[in-house]
């Protein structure tokens, strides 16, 4: 049992961590304890700074540390295709396969009747105002195989029908709810490659 309420709320703190139980989150903090000068410190500093530092990338909805994104900063990014993701986690799995020389939109999230989750809780309508002003040729959608990330998709095609651009998704191999973020990088370049009209 640890003994003082700080090492007690860190403890807590670190168990809300995907991934961390209340186990684990006991035993990395007892790593951090016995490394306060090496680790713990180091990395307390790092966060306090990310913290204040992180903001949302104003273009995609990346997080960066600044307004616009490293991405979206960079001019050879522009190229008519925006891949749309759900979440960040995805982007980031997307940029590990190094596969999509385009830039990204991050939607925050899927429709969800049940959780009432609708089109302008998500950034769907800065999607469809982008792709009239990027000069979009093709938007990619790279949601996850789940019910609510099919709905997604179907309501953002439809939506983009008037602009006449073209919407593909990726390839199936993304298993079913399987998330980006878990696939290995080959797996999503070759199913970016063969992604189809959707
Ligand atoms: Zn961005």
């Amino acid at each position: 049992m640890a003994d003082g309420t700080g090492i007690e709320a860190l403890i807590d703190l670190m168990a809300r961590l995907p991934g961390l139980g209340p186990r684990s989150a006991r035993r990395a903090v007892l790593v951090l304890l016995k490394k306060r000068a090496q680790l713990m410190a180091p990395l307390a500093q790092a966060m306090a700074e990310v913290a204040l530092s992180a903001k949302d990338c104003q273009i995609c909805g990346n997080i960066g540390t600044s307004d616009i994104c490293g991405i979206c900063a960079n001019p050879l990014r522009v190229n008519g295709e925006i891949c749309v993701v759900e979440d960040v986690a995805d982007l980031w799995a997307m940029e590990r396969g190094q596969a999509f020389r385009g830039r990204y939109h991050v939607l925050g999230g899927t429709l969800s009747a049940l959780d009432a989750v609708g089109p302008e809780e998500l950034r769907i309508p800065r999607l469809l105002s982008r792709v009239g002003e990027e000069a979009t040729r093709e938007v990619i959608l790279a949601l996850n195989a789940t019910v609510d990330g099919q709905t997604t998709a179907h309501y953002i095609a439809d939506a983009l029908v008037a602009s006449g651009v073209q919407v593909t998704s990726l390839a199936q191999g993304v298993p079913i709810g399987g998330e980006l973020d878990y696939l290995d990088d080959g797996t999503i370049g070759a199913a970016l490659k063969a992604r189809r009209k959707f």
